[in-house]
């Protein structure tokens, strides 16, 4: 791929993780990552960065960079002219959506979500169940570190036929955690992967109730962890299922009644219970 169209995805996966470690640590030190964010920024081409910078601007910090996906814009959703859908593919140079301006970008075996399941069973949802289901609840994290416990809750979106692709998505996962600990206070982690389109914000939760290390800070254990997948277009409700996860978790019955779970029923009727206020 283009080395400039790179370091733009690179710049706007550190922006995305400032942003959200604003919201969920407001008091946190982000010294290296904004210093990450500066170097990226210095080293682009002036006309690209004033370029990157507008778009940020234009479309309020949420995606400038998105993947082109079966010849759609995942900006905006328009289908783009077949010449530029095959100029996006060569990967040179930098290409724009003709509707939203968005930079365009294409990843050979990018991780994908299927025709999305959620949708399918006809009346509205509302609540957690729009991110979620009954067969994305796994009560027994069975491996001890980290990354598998990562690949365990990818393998399960994949086996029921959520994503495909699981050897990439978690590869972007692991990336993502390389960046800065997706673990928060309270033994929990969000571990995710951005620009999964062809569905809508999607999660499978996971439970390892003796605990793991997954980075938190002072080798506090990780209990409670829940893998994310986001299109380009769906940042916001990102943010707002994080925060509304995590009021509910940080009460300690919550975490204590979500733990006690045994099957993946029990879990998904305490999670929908426990979140009916913060997810509404
Ligand atoms: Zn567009």
């Amino acid at each position: 791929m283009d080395r400039i169209l790179n370091q733009l995805i690179q710049l706007q996966e550190l922006n995305f993780v400032l942003s959200e470690q604003r919201t969920l640590v407001p008091k946190s030190r982000l010294t290296d990552l904004e210093n990450s964010v500066k170097e990226l920024i210095t080293n682009l081409p002036q006309e690209i960065a004033i370029l990157y910078r507008g778009l940020q601007e234009r479309h309020h910090h949420q995606a400038a960079v998105v993947p082109e996906a079966h010849g759609t814009c995942s900006g905006c959703g328009i289908s783009l002219p077949t010449s530029l859908a095959a100029e996006i593919r060569t990967g040179k140079g930098i290409q724009q959506c003709p509707n939203c301006r968005r930079i365009l970008y294409h990843l050979e075996g990018a991780p994908r979500q299927l025709r999305k399941r959620l949708e399918q069973t006809g009346r509205p949802r509302a609540g957690v169940a729009r991110f979620s289901s009954k067969e994305l609840m796994l009560p027994l994290i069975e491996r001890e570190d980290r990354d598998d416990a990562i690949s365990e809750l990818i393998q399960l979106m994949a086996t029921k036929g959520f994503v495909e692709n699981p050897e990439s998505l978690l590869s972007s996962a692991l990336r993502r955690e390389s960046i800065i600990s997706t673990s928060l206070e309270h033994g929990l982690a969000f571990p995710h992967v951005r620009g999964v389109e062809g569905g809508g914000l999607t999660f499978s939760l996971g439970l390892k109730k003796q605990g793991l290390k997954f980075g938190s800070p002072k080798g506090r254990l990780t209990r409670i962890i829940f893998f994310i997948v986001i299109p380009s277009a769906a940042s916001v409700f990102y943010l707002q299922l994080l925060s509304g996860l995590i009021e509910t978790f940080r009460e300690d019955s919550a975490r204590k009644k979500i733990l006690a779970c045994k099957t993946s029923e029990e879990m998904w009727t305490a999670l929908t219970t426990l979140t009916q206020k913060t997810i509404p």
